[in-house]
């Protein structure tokens, strides 16, 4: 039996030069499939000495699902091209697009 956790695996220390690193939120762009999208309110961790950014690998694979998904629904409605903004939550339905 396994117990399977939402485990958010935040970068403490930096890797590169070992400084404790901040929370933040930081804004991803993504180009698939012909869409350029940007993902705002992406929660990481950054590092306040050589500012290196680190993204929790589960919200990673969170956000490109969600990423992922849109594209899809995008190409279903003809949406084959153009520029995207979503606002990052843990649901789908926050999704946000908007026209640039
Ligand atoms: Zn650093």
């Amino acid at each position: 039996m396994s117990h399977q956790q939402a485990h958010t695996n935040y970068m403490d220390t930096c890797a590169e030069c070992g400084s404790a690193t901040e929370r933040v939120t930081t804004t991803v762009d993504y180009e698939l499939e012909g869409l350029s999208i940007t993902v705002k309110n992406v929660p990481a961790s950054v590092c306040p000495s050589c500012g290196e950014k680190y993204i929790p690998g589960a919200v990673g694979i969170a956000i490109h699902r969600q990423v992922r998904k849109f594209v899809t629904a995008a190409h279903e409605n003809s949406v084959t091209e153009g520029h995207v903004t979503l606002t990052a939550e843990h649901n789908d339905e926050q999704a946000q697009y908007t026209t640039a």
